[in-house]
Protein backbone atom coordinates (compact mmCIF):
# COMPACT_ATOMS: atom_id res chain seq x y z
CA UNK A 1 0.00 0.00 0.00
CA UNK A 2 1.44 3.20 -1.05
CA UNK A 3 1.39 6.57 1.55
CA UNK A 4 -0.61 9.94 -0.10
CA UNK A 5 0.77 11.63 2.87
CA UNK A 6 2.96 11.58 5.69
CA UNK A 7 3.75 14.08 8.38
CA UNK A 8 7.29 14.54 9.93
CA UNK A 9 7.27 16.27 13.48
CA UNK A 10 4.91 18.91 12.72
CA UNK A 11 4.49 21.57 15.29
CA UNK A 12 2.56 24.43 15.32
CA UNK A 13 2.26 26.84 18.48
CA UNK A 14 -0.26 29.01 19.91
CA UNK A 15 0.75 31.91 21.66
CA UNK A 16 3.39 29.84 23.71
CA UNK A 17 1.08 26.70 23.48
CA UNK A 18 1.98 23.73 21.70
CA UNK A 19 -1.70 23.35 19.33
CA UNK A 20 0.36 20.20 17.49
CA UNK A 21 3.72 18.75 18.96
CA UNK A 22 6.08 16.56 16.68
CA UNK A 23 2.68 15.09 15.21
CA UNK A 24 4.31 12.28 12.93
CA UNK A 25 1.77 9.98 10.87
CA UNK A 26 1.88 8.30 7.72
CA UNK A 27 -1.74 7.87 5.75
CA UNK A 28 -2.31 5.25 3.12
CA UNK A 29 -3.64 5.84 -0.48
CA UNK A 30 -7.10 4.74 -0.78
CA UNK A 31 -8.42 4.42 3.16
CA UNK A 32 -10.71 5.47 4.98
CA UNK A 33 -9.09 7.57 8.07
CA UNK A 34 -10.64 9.07 11.34
CA UNK A 35 -9.26 11.28 13.73
CA UNK A 36 -10.89 11.53 17.02
CA UNK A 37 -9.86 13.57 20.22
CA UNK A 38 -11.89 15.93 22.58
CA UNK A 39 -12.51 19.78 21.89
CA UNK A 40 -9.56 21.62 21.85
CA UNK A 41 -6.65 18.60 21.00
CA UNK A 42 -5.50 20.14 17.77
CA UNK A 43 -7.84 18.14 15.39
CA UNK A 44 -8.79 21.11 13.06
CA UNK A 45 -5.34 22.93 13.31
CA UNK A 46 -3.71 19.89 11.59
CA UNK A 47 -6.09 20.03 9.02
CA UNK A 48 -5.39 23.45 8.55
CA UNK A 49 -1.71 22.47 8.36
CA UNK A 50 -2.13 19.89 5.76
CA UNK A 51 -4.71 21.99 3.96
CA UNK A 52 -1.73 24.58 4.05
CA UNK A 53 -3.72 27.12 5.43
CA UNK A 54 -1.28 27.55 8.44
CA UNK A 55 2.54 26.83 7.83
CA UNK A 56 3.76 24.80 10.58
CA UNK A 57 6.42 26.02 12.84
CA UNK A 58 8.65 23.18 11.98
CA UNK A 59 8.37 19.83 10.81
CA UNK A 60 7.52 18.46 6.85
CA UNK A 61 4.64 17.29 5.22
CA UNK A 62 4.96 14.91 2.07
CA UNK A 63 2.51 14.49 0.14
CA UNK A 64 3.09 11.85 -2.30
CA UNK A 65 6.84 11.78 -1.17
CA UNK A 66 7.14 15.68 -2.59
CA UNK A 67 7.10 18.47 0.54
CA UNK A 68 4.38 20.98 0.81
CA UNK A 69 6.61 23.67 2.28
CA UNK A 70 5.11 27.02 0.44
CA UNK A 71 2.82 25.37 -1.39
CA UNK A 72 -0.19 27.15 -1.48
CA UNK A 73 -3.73 25.52 -0.60
CA UNK A 74 -5.33 25.50 -3.77
CA UNK A 75 -1.66 23.65 -5.41
CA UNK A 76 -1.76 20.63 -3.08
CA UNK A 77 -4.51 18.59 -4.63
CA UNK A 78 -6.07 18.29 -0.96
CA UNK A 79 -9.76 18.71 -0.67
CA UNK A 80 -11.38 20.34 2.33
CA UNK A 81 -14.84 19.93 3.19
CA UNK A 82 -16.39 22.28 6.71
CA UNK A 83 -18.07 21.48 9.31
CA UNK A 84 -20.65 24.68 8.07
CA UNK A 85 -20.82 22.98 4.62
CA UNK A 86 -20.14 26.60 3.79
CA UNK A 87 -21.88 26.31 0.56
CA UNK A 88 -22.17 29.66 -2.11
CA UNK A 89 -26.14 30.45 -0.70
CA UNK A 90 -26.97 32.11 -4.17
CA UNK A 91 -25.59 29.34 -6.41
CA UNK A 92 -27.62 26.39 -7.38
CA UNK A 93 -26.60 23.38 -6.17
CA UNK A 94 -25.59 22.24 -10.07
CA UNK A 95 -23.25 25.70 -9.72
CA UNK A 96 -21.60 24.96 -6.67
CA UNK A 97 -20.31 21.67 -7.68
CA UNK A 98 -18.98 23.65 -10.94
CA UNK A 99 -17.67 26.31 -9.27
CA UNK A 100 -14.56 24.76 -7.87
CA UNK A 101 -13.61 23.31 -11.74
CA UNK A 102 -14.49 26.65 -13.13
CA UNK A 103 -12.58 28.59 -11.08
CA UNK A 104 -9.16 25.99 -10.42
CA UNK A 105 -5.74 27.80 -11.01
CA UNK A 106 -4.45 24.26 -12.60
CA UNK A 107 -6.42 23.31 -15.87
CA UNK A 108 -9.88 25.33 -15.48
CA UNK A 109 -12.85 23.66 -16.86
CA UNK A 110 -14.61 25.85 -19.01
CA UNK A 111 -16.35 24.24 -21.95
CA UNK A 112 -19.91 23.88 -20.80
CA UNK A 113 -20.61 20.90 -21.74
CA UNK A 114 -17.64 19.16 -20.35
CA UNK A 115 -18.81 21.38 -16.95
CA UNK A 116 -22.45 20.45 -17.59
CA UNK A 117 -21.57 16.15 -17.49
CA UNK A 118 -18.33 16.18 -14.76
CA UNK A 119 -21.54 17.80 -12.37
CA UNK A 120 -23.71 15.39 -13.36
CA UNK A 121 -21.29 12.69 -12.47
CA UNK A 122 -20.57 14.44 -9.30
CA UNK A 123 -24.07 14.10 -7.87
CA UNK A 124 -24.66 10.76 -9.49
CA UNK A 125 -21.81 9.81 -7.12
CA UNK A 126 -22.96 12.14 -3.59
CA UNK A 127 -26.56 10.04 -4.65
CA UNK A 128 -27.93 13.82 -5.68
CA UNK A 129 -28.95 12.92 -9.11
CA UNK A 130 -31.66 15.97 -10.78
CA UNK A 131 -30.93 18.02 -8.12
CA UNK A 132 -28.55 20.42 -10.23
CA UNK A 133 -31.48 23.41 -10.26
CA UNK A 134 -32.37 23.51 -6.77
CA UNK A 135 -30.90 25.71 -4.39
CA UNK A 136 -28.87 24.89 -1.89
CA UNK A 137 -31.13 26.80 0.60
CA UNK A 138 -34.04 24.43 -0.30
CA UNK A 139 -32.41 21.38 0.19
CA UNK A 140 -32.13 19.16 3.41
CA UNK A 141 -28.46 19.47 6.05
CA UNK A 142 -27.78 15.93 4.28
CA UNK A 143 -28.48 16.95 1.19
CA UNK A 144 -26.05 19.98 1.69
CA UNK A 145 -23.53 18.05 3.36
CA UNK A 146 -23.60 16.07 -0.10
CA UNK A 147 -23.40 19.03 -2.56
CA UNK A 148 -20.45 20.32 0.18
CA UNK A 149 -18.67 17.12 -0.31
CA UNK A 150 -19.13 16.64 -4.51
CA UNK A 151 -17.55 20.11 -4.70
CA UNK A 152 -15.01 19.08 -3.01
CA UNK A 153 -14.51 15.77 -4.94
CA UNK A 154 -14.91 17.57 -7.99
CA UNK A 155 -12.03 18.50 -8.24
CA UNK A 156 -10.23 15.32 -8.23
CA UNK A 157 -8.44 15.81 -5.06
CA UNK A 158 -6.00 12.71 -3.87
CA UNK A 159 -6.62 13.57 -0.32
CA UNK A 160 -9.83 14.70 1.30
CA UNK A 161 -10.13 16.44 4.84
CA UNK A 162 -13.17 16.63 6.62
CA UNK A 163 -13.67 18.32 9.59
CA UNK A 164 -16.47 17.02 11.91
CA UNK A 165 -18.70 16.47 8.45
CA UNK A 166 -21.66 15.14 10.53
CA UNK A 167 -21.43 17.50 13.55
CA UNK A 168 -24.39 19.66 12.06
CA UNK A 169 -26.52 16.89 11.38
CA UNK A 170 -29.35 15.56 13.41
CA UNK A 171 -28.47 12.12 15.22
CA UNK A 172 -30.44 9.98 12.52
CA UNK A 173 -28.85 11.36 9.71
CA UNK A 174 -25.76 11.05 11.23
CA UNK A 175 -26.28 7.68 11.34
CA UNK A 176 -26.94 7.44 7.36
CA UNK A 177 -24.48 9.79 6.33
CA UNK A 178 -21.84 7.60 8.09
CA UNK A 179 -22.61 4.44 5.60
CA UNK A 180 -23.47 6.93 2.68
CA UNK A 181 -19.67 8.86 3.10
CA UNK A 182 -17.34 5.03 3.20
CA UNK A 183 -19.48 4.20 0.51
CA UNK A 184 -18.63 7.72 -1.75
CA UNK A 185 -15.22 6.59 -0.57
CA UNK A 186 -14.97 3.75 -1.92
CA UNK A 187 -16.59 4.58 -5.15
CA UNK A 188 -14.09 7.19 -6.03
CA UNK A 189 -11.19 5.20 -4.29
CA UNK A 190 -9.14 8.23 -2.63
CA UNK A 191 -8.14 8.96 1.20
CA UNK A 192 -10.31 10.63 3.44
CA UNK A 193 -9.28 11.81 6.81
CA UNK A 194 -12.33 12.38 8.84
CA UNK A 195 -11.91 14.36 12.29
CA UNK A 196 -14.60 13.70 14.53
CA UNK A 197 -14.67 14.31 18.70
CA UNK A 198 -17.49 11.11 18.84
CA UNK A 199 -15.66 8.04 19.63
CA UNK A 200 -18.31 5.88 17.87
CA UNK A 201 -18.33 7.55 14.11
CA UNK A 202 -14.57 7.22 14.65
CA UNK A 203 -14.65 3.44 15.46
CA UNK A 204 -17.36 2.95 13.10
CA UNK A 205 -15.76 4.85 10.10
CA UNK A 206 -12.11 4.80 9.94
CA UNK A 207 -9.92 1.32 8.61
CA UNK A 208 -7.18 3.18 10.20
CA UNK A 209 -8.06 5.28 13.81
CA UNK A 210 -5.78 8.26 14.78
CA UNK A 211 -6.27 9.39 18.20
CA UNK A 212 -5.14 13.39 19.18
CA UNK A 213 -4.42 13.79 23.01
CA UNK A 214 -3.33 17.63 23.23
CA UNK A 215 -1.81 17.77 19.87
CA UNK A 216 0.36 14.53 20.26
CA UNK A 217 -0.62 11.69 18.35
CA UNK A 218 -1.70 9.38 21.32
CA UNK A 219 -2.42 6.49 19.30
CA UNK A 220 -2.85 5.32 15.35
CA UNK A 221 -4.45 1.51 15.26
CA UNK A 222 -7.54 0.07 13.28
CA UNK A 223 -10.54 0.28 15.53
CA UNK A 224 -10.09 -3.03 16.77
CA UNK A 225 -7.01 -2.49 18.83
CA UNK A 226 -8.08 1.13 19.74
CA UNK A 227 -11.45 -0.05 21.52
CA UNK A 228 -9.64 -3.66 22.82
CA UNK A 229 -5.71 -2.05 23.60
CA UNK A 230 -5.61 1.39 24.02
CA UNK A 231 -2.33 2.61 24.35
CA UNK A 232 -3.02 5.19 27.77
CA UNK A 233 -5.34 6.00 30.28
CA UNK A 234 -6.06 9.32 28.04
CA UNK A 235 -7.26 6.83 25.01
CA UNK A 236 -9.46 4.49 27.24
CA UNK A 237 -10.99 7.81 28.84
CA UNK A 238 -11.88 9.38 25.23
CA UNK A 239 -13.76 6.11 24.06
CA UNK A 240 -16.23 6.11 26.56
CA UNK A 241 -16.31 2.53 27.40
CA UNK A 242 -14.05 2.22 30.48
CA UNK A 243 -13.89 2.61 34.31
CA UNK A 244 -11.12 4.36 35.17
CA UNK A 245 -9.24 4.54 38.11
CA UNK A 246 -6.10 5.98 39.68
CA UNK A 247 -3.71 4.38 42.16
CA UNK A 248 -0.81 2.21 42.88
CA UNK A 249 0.24 -0.91 42.34
CA UNK A 250 1.40 -2.87 45.55
CA UNK A 251 2.81 -6.23 45.43
CA UNK A 252 0.12 -7.97 43.50
CA UNK A 253 -2.42 -5.54 43.41
CA UNK A 254 -3.53 -2.11 42.13
CA UNK A 255 -4.33 -0.51 45.00
CA UNK A 256 -7.43 2.69 44.23
CA UNK A 257 -9.74 4.84 45.97
CA UNK A 258 -12.83 1.60 44.94
CA UNK A 259 -10.37 -0.92 46.69
CA UNK A 260 -7.92 -3.55 46.31
CA UNK A 261 -8.17 -4.99 42.55
CA UNK A 262 -5.56 -8.40 42.13
CA UNK A 263 -3.70 -8.24 39.41
CA UNK A 264 -2.57 -10.84 36.78
CA UNK A 265 0.99 -11.20 36.80
CA UNK A 266 1.75 -9.66 33.27
CA UNK A 267 0.41 -6.12 34.54
CA UNK A 268 2.64 -5.35 37.81
CA UNK A 269 4.82 -3.44 35.86
CA UNK A 270 3.34 0.34 35.63
CA UNK A 271 5.05 3.08 38.23
CA UNK A 272 2.26 5.67 38.31
CA UNK A 273 -0.69 3.34 37.50
CA UNK A 274 -4.33 4.25 35.95
CA UNK A 275 -6.75 0.99 36.07
CA UNK A 276 -9.35 0.64 33.38
CA UNK A 277 -11.89 -2.18 33.36
CA UNK A 278 -13.98 -1.95 29.86
CA UNK A 279 -18.08 -1.29 30.88
CA UNK A 280 -18.93 -4.84 28.78
CA UNK A 281 -16.29 -6.71 30.90
CA UNK A 282 -18.41 -6.38 34.25
CA UNK A 283 -21.15 -8.14 35.20
CA UNK A 284 -23.45 -7.54 37.70
CA UNK A 285 -24.64 -10.09 40.80
CA UNK A 286 -26.54 -10.54 43.47
CA UNK A 287 -24.58 -9.04 46.52
CA UNK A 288 -23.83 -12.75 48.10
CA UNK A 289 -22.62 -14.16 44.93
CA UNK A 290 -19.51 -16.38 44.97
CA UNK A 291 -16.71 -14.94 43.17
CA UNK A 292 -13.79 -17.31 41.51
CA UNK A 293 -10.31 -16.95 41.55
CA UNK A 294 -9.42 -15.26 38.87
CA UNK A 295 -11.62 -12.58 39.39
CA UNK A 296 -12.14 -8.72 40.61
CA UNK A 297 -15.44 -8.07 43.19
CA UNK A 298 -16.60 -4.65 44.02
CA UNK A 299 -19.51 -3.80 45.64
CA UNK A 300 -21.48 -0.54 44.39
CA UNK A 301 -25.24 0.56 44.86
CA UNK A 302 -27.14 0.76 41.28
CA UNK A 303 -28.47 4.16 39.88
CA UNK A 304 -30.02 3.76 36.92
CA UNK A 305 -30.36 1.93 33.70
CA UNK A 306 -30.23 3.71 30.46
CA UNK A 307 -31.53 1.19 27.20
CA UNK A 308 -30.13 1.55 23.67
CA UNK A 309 -31.00 -0.72 21.29
CA UNK A 310 -29.19 -3.86 21.67
CA UNK A 311 -27.79 -3.11 25.53
CA UNK A 312 -28.62 -1.98 28.79
CA UNK A 313 -25.81 1.02 30.67
CA UNK A 314 -26.42 0.37 34.03
CA UNK A 315 -24.96 2.82 36.59
CA UNK A 316 -23.51 2.65 40.04
CA UNK A 317 -22.44 4.72 42.82
CA UNK A 318 -18.91 3.13 44.35
CA UNK A 319 -18.62 4.19 48.03
CA UNK A 320 -16.43 6.86 47.11
CA UNK A 321 -18.95 8.34 45.59
CA UNK A 322 -17.77 8.09 41.56
CA UNK A 323 -19.59 6.63 39.26
CA UNK A 324 -18.87 2.96 37.72
CA UNK A 325 -20.59 1.89 34.59
CA UNK A 326 -21.72 -1.78 33.23
CA UNK A 327 -23.03 -2.15 29.91
CA UNK A 328 -25.20 -5.69 29.12
CA UNK A 329 -25.85 -6.75 25.59
CA UNK A 330 -28.90 -8.20 25.46
CA UNK A 331 -27.83 -10.77 22.92
CA UNK A 332 -26.09 -12.74 26.10
CA UNK A 333 -26.64 -12.81 29.14
CA UNK A 334 -29.62 -10.45 30.27
CA UNK A 335 -28.64 -8.71 33.49
CA UNK A 336 -30.56 -8.89 36.24
CA UNK A 337 -34.03 -6.76 37.84
CA UNK A 338 -32.26 -4.33 39.43
CA UNK A 339 -33.41 -2.27 42.12
CA UNK A 340 -32.50 1.46 42.95
CA UNK A 341 -30.44 2.16 45.52
CA UNK A 342 -29.52 -2.04 46.29
CA UNK A 343 -26.07 -3.04 46.69
CA UNK A 344 -24.66 -5.21 43.89
CA UNK A 345 -21.36 -7.45 43.19
CA UNK A 346 -19.45 -5.98 40.13
CA UNK A 347 -17.08 -8.71 38.96
CA UNK A 348 -14.83 -8.65 36.32
CA UNK A 349 -12.09 -11.48 35.04
CA UNK A 350 -8.23 -10.00 36.42
CA UNK A 351 -7.06 -10.89 32.50
CA UNK A 352 -9.54 -8.29 31.32
CA UNK A 353 -8.15 -5.46 33.52
CA UNK A 354 -5.65 -3.06 31.69
CA UNK A 355 -3.16 -0.84 34.04
CA UNK A 356 -1.64 1.72 31.83
CA UNK A 357 2.19 3.22 33.19
P1 LIG B 1 -10.13 21.00 17.94
O1 LIG B 1 -10.47 21.19 16.49
O2 LIG B 1 -9.57 19.66 18.26
O3 LIG B 1 -11.28 21.33 18.83
P2 LIG B 1 -8.31 23.21 17.48
O4 LIG B 1 -7.41 22.65 16.44
O5 LIG B 1 -9.36 24.16 17.01
O6 LIG B 1 -8.95 22.02 18.33
O7 LIG B 1 -7.43 23.97 18.58
C1 LIG B 1 -6.26 23.44 19.12
C2 LIG B 1 -5.64 24.42 20.06
O8 LIG B 1 -5.16 25.57 19.36
C3 LIG B 1 -6.61 24.92 21.11
O9 LIG B 1 -5.94 24.99 22.34
C4 LIG B 1 -7.01 26.29 20.60
O10 LIG B 1 -7.31 27.14 21.69
C5 LIG B 1 -5.76 26.74 19.87
N1 LIG B 1 -6.11 27.62 18.72
C6 LIG B 1 -6.70 27.21 17.59
N2 LIG B 1 -6.87 28.24 16.74
C7 LIG B 1 -6.37 29.32 17.35
C8 LIG B 1 -6.25 30.71 17.00
N3 LIG B 1 -6.67 31.17 15.82
N4 LIG B 1 -5.68 31.52 17.91
C9 LIG B 1 -5.25 31.05 19.09
N5 LIG B 1 -5.32 29.78 19.49
C10 LIG B 1 -5.90 28.92 18.63
MG1 LIG C 1 -12.22 21.69 15.47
Amino acid sequence: MSTVIQLKKVTKSYGGAAALDAVDFALPDNAYISLLGPSGSGKTMLLRVIAGFEEPDSGSILFHGNRLDGVAPHDRGIGFVFQNFALFPHLSVGENVAFGLRNRKVDPVTDVRVLARRVQDMLTLVGLKGFDDRAVTQISGGQRQRVALARTLVTEPKLVLLDEPLGALDANLRGRMRTELKAIRERCGVTFLHVTGSESEALAMGDLVLVLDAGRIAQAASSDAIYNRPASAAVARYLNCYNLFAGAVVDDAFIGPAGRFPLNASRRKAPQPAYAIRYDRVSIRPQDAAKFDDEVRIEADFIASEYSGAAVNSFFALDDGHVFEVESHLSHARPPALVEKDRYALVWKKEDALVFG
